[in-house]
């Protein structure tokens, strides 16, 4: 149930109706979060497929109408694509409109939407931290967003009245709401969302890459860990590129860290330095627990994944 509502939005606007898009329309329908959810895609099949769906009132391709008398907009396109769907909208939007978007970079967000927004229209960022593997306007469901985070980056300045609308919704739709600037954000999801992507992605290029008949063997036995890997690295190729050509500052300066301590591990299992390697997994085991004390994670075996039903 949403933790808190102050009555709806009147006239809600949803640019890109992928994952998070399609489950911000049904997520406001459900909790009647928005009197009218208009859904904006550049794509004729997506359009179609949201018609269909009947996740929102009005659906069009054209930017000018998806702006216009609308209270706020939700840039839900990729982090590379946003400053465009910004600019196409913004001559159109009435004084006090809100601007937000769901990117998962910040800074550089801020930076392409700013420019294009006229005087009296608030930008409100945000970042759900939410998601699957799938993509497109039926891999949302309407509770996605339910226990989990969002993060708002309002710039210096921004209208509180604007942020506190923002900050229903999100609440409404039942994720739990913190505001931080643009560079803490990237700084953070950097180390918590970024890196691990790149890792997966390495390891699997890097299991793709070897001779094939090892290649079968990964694959036969990737329950072991592996599989893991592969769920991450099945991610979206357009949004995961876009991150790291957005967030370069701080995914580099990771990674530099996390090389350092990948050579401190190389080394102990080098030397056999059990009593090092002992102890930095008995550190990261108590930091799983506490994630999940968190509820942002299943402590179920096997991440809860179902059995196969006994032969
Ligand atoms: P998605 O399912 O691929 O949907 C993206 C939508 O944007 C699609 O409707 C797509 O339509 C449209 N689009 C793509 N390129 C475009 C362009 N150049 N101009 C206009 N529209 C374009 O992606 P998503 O997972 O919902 O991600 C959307 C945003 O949410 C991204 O900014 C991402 O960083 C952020 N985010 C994602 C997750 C996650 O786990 N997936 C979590 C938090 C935040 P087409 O059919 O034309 O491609």
């Amino acid at each position: 149930m949403p933790e808190e509502s102050r009555g709806p939005i009147d006239r809600l606007a949803i640019v890109g109706l992928g994952l998070i898009g399609s489950s911000i329309a049904r997520a406001a329908r459900r909790y009647g979060l928005a009197r009218t959810i208009v859904a904006v895609d550049r794509d004729p099949a997506v359009r179609d497929r949201v018609q269909e769906l009947g996740i929102a009132d009005h659906v069009t391709g054209d930017p000018a109408e998806g702006a216009s008398d609308t209270d706020l907009v939700i840039l839900c396109v990729p982090v590379g694509a946003i400053g465009a769907a910004a600019a196409e909208m913004a001559p159109h939007l009435k004084p006090g409109a809100i601007v937000s978007d769901v990117g998962s970079v910040k800074g550089a967000v801020v930076a392409a939407i700013q420019p294009h927004l006229p005087d009296g229209v608030a930008l409100v960022p945000g970042h759900p931290i939410a998601g699957t593997e799938f993509s497109g306007p039926d891999a949302g469901f309407a509770t996605l967003f339910q226990g989990r985070w969002c993060i708002l980056t309002p710039p210096e300045g921004t209208d509180p009245a604007a942020i506190d609308t923002v900050r229903a919704l999100w609440a409404g739709m039942g994720a739990n709401v913190e505001t931080m600037s643009a560079d803490h954000h990237d700084h953070v999801l950097a180390i918590t969302s970024h890196l691990p992507h790149l890792i997966a992605y390495n390891i699997v290029g890097t299991a793709a890459e070897l001779e094939e008949a090892t290649q079968s063997e990964v694959i036969k036995f990737s329950a072991s860990g592996f599989r893991d890997f592969t769920r991450i690295a099945a991610s979206d190729p357009t949004m995961w590129r876009d991150i790291f050509l957005n967030n370069r500052d701080a995914v580099l300066e990771m990674l530099g860290r996390f090389n350092e301590d990948l050579s401190a591990l190389a080394k102990a299992v080098r030397w056999g330095d059990g009593e090092a390697l002992h102890a930095m997994f008995t550190r990261t085991r108590a930091i799983r627990r506490s994630i999940v004390a968190l509820g942002q994670e299943t402590a179920a075996p096997d991440f809860g994944r179902p059995r196969p039903p006994e032969e």
